[in-house]
């Protein structure tokens, strides 16, 4: 039996480091799926088969309540993915928490009755405070991340902050690490007992506390950073629990999520402190760049036109893409343009939507060649010889406040240069500036022309105009 169990953990091993190799491309990445759900299929029956396990009830009522939770959250919208995902992050660092506490203070009351059945050594002990401290801070922060996120009422979007937070913030970490030392040192102190309930309070507020002064646009990268601290905290969780497999689906939890963050960050040109204290939000005062401008709106016969008469065309799709769920009707347009033979690509922001990859999951959706989907550096020295540049509900991502506005939130991120296009066409449905909260001028320069509306109701309407009596191929 322990022999199966051994190999079983190989086996989910392997299988989730297939995983996260097949998730490095779109094409295989359906497989990634697969083998990550087969891995933690087959860890979940590894860990259950054990001898130790005696009271299947319970296992069977936690896997119910799990699917109860799971299958609706596995139904929520793809825009709502992110807050999704940081669900899953507070999930998993309670389960780490709680995991953490029930073994110390199983261990503490059977050293009462003297019957101890495992040593409590520094090691173990000091494994077993980290393990609580990451779990219930990733469980509270997690939570805040998400609420942001969804915007929820009760949890301001924007950063709040008061002077001497990073020091207050700090100051918690350290008292939840300073008694951890202690209760590690000595874990079957009279206080010990009180001291570790007091580890766990101070991360559940330390969560808290992390969470607050990050505004809105940032959210994304920090549930990254929280999915590797429970990455981390199931590393511990292994050592305290003497499982191989834990230790290894923590570490690699732990390493990509860090990864993750590392990339999201350079795509947006922040450093990693300046995520967790710099306060990026959405209360930036507008640039005053192309207030006096007017916008100019064009009709969907006079786009058609354009689009007709174009020998190459970049579509720039954004969230207001994902919003509308556009990226069938995009589809269309891009079969009628390629049949007329204008050439068309797809500019790829990385940080476009609201997560990683979030504009190439949709078009693979709608089964738009990926040879067709460029990434930014590769797309923007061809800009300035593309007729048409087509926003689809893009806007931090095409604002070249970016290369200039210091004052923004967005000053230094790397941008699609759709302004340098020689025709722009934009689509969204209002005036209102995008996620960062800045006005962009990119809408009310002279070569820029506006289709106000529902992104998909837009791009239905030219696609007609390309089928039906406007345009004929
Ligand atoms: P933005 O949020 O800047 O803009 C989206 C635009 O879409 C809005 O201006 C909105 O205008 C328009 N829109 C919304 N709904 C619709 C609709 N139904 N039809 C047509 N248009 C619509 O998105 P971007 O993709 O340009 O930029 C992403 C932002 O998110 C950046 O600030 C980025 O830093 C941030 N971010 C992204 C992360 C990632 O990993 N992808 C991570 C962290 C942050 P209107 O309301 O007028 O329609």
């Amino acid at each position: 039996m322990h022999l199966i169990g051994e190999l079983s953990a190989v086996v989910a091993t392997a299988l989730f480091i297939f995983a996260l190799y097949w998730m490095n491309d779109p094409k295989t990445a359906r497989h990634g799926v697969v083998a990550g759900v087969s891995g933690m299929l087959v860890a979940v029956l590894a860990t259950w088969i054990q001898p130790e396990i005696i009271h299947h009830t319970w296992v069977v009522g936690a896997i119910a309540a799990g699917f109860l939770v799971g299958v609706p959250l596995s139904r929520v919208p793809l825009t709502a993915v992110p807050q999704r995902t940081a669900l899953s992050h507070a999930f998993g660092g309670l389960a780490a928490g709680l995991v953490g506490a029930a073994e110390y203070f199983l261990w503490l009351g059977q050293r009462s009755g003297g019957a101890v059945t495992v040593e409590m050594t520094h090691f173990r002990m000091s494994a077993l405070a980290a393990e609580v401290i990451l779990g219930f801070l990733t469980f509270t922060g997690s939570l805040m991340a998400a609420g942001k996120l969804q915007e929820v009422r009760w949890i301001p979007q924007r950063p709040v902050t008061y002077p001497g937070q990073n020091v207050v913030n700090i100051g918690v970490l350290a008292i939840a690490v300073a008694l951890g030392v202690a209760v590690a040192l000595h874990p079957g102190a009279p206080w010990a007992g009180q001291a570790f309930l007091a580890i766990a309070a101070l991360a559940l507020i330390f969560g808290v506390l992390l969470i607050i002064p990050i505004g809105g646009a940032d959210m994304p990268t920090v549930i990254s950073i929280l999915n590797a601290y429970a990455g981390l905290s199931a590393v511990a969780m292994g050592f305290v629990l003497d499982s191989k497999l834990l230790v290894t689906a923590g570490a690699l939890d732990g390493s990509s999520g860090l990864i993750l963050s590392i990339i999201m960050c350079r795509a947006m040109n922040r450093s990693f402190t300046n995520v967790l204290f710099g306060a990026f939000g959405k209360a930036q005062p507008a640039i005053a760049a192309g207030e006096q401008k007017e916008w100019k709106q064009e009709t969907v016969e006079g786009a058609a036109q354009l689009l007709e008469q174009a020998r190459n065309v970049v579509i720039i799709p954004g969230y207001g893409m994902a919003v509308a769920q556009a990226q069938h009707k995009v589809r269309e347009l891009y079969d009628a343009l390629t049949k007329r033979g204008i050439d068309v690509k797809f500019a790829i922001h990385p940080v476009a939507g609201r997560m990683p990859g979030h504009m190439n999951v949709l078009l693979a959706e709608a089964n738009i060649p990926y040879s067709a989907l460029v990434e930014m550096d590769e797309i923007n020295p061809e800009m300035p010889q593309t007729d048409v540049a087509l926003v689809v509900g893009a806007n931090d991502v095409v604002n070249p406040a970016a290369r200039y506005a210091k004052n923004t939130p967005i000053y230094g991120m790397p941008i699609i240069d759709a302004d340098k296009a020689k025709t722009v066409l934009a689509v969204k449905r209002s005036k209102n500036p995008g996620f960062a909260g800045i006005d962009n001028e990119l809408y009310v320069q002279d070569n820029t022309w506006m289709l106000f509306g529902d992104a998909k109701a837009v791009l239905g309407d030219l696609v007609k105009q390309f089928a039906g009596a406007g345009i004929h191929g």
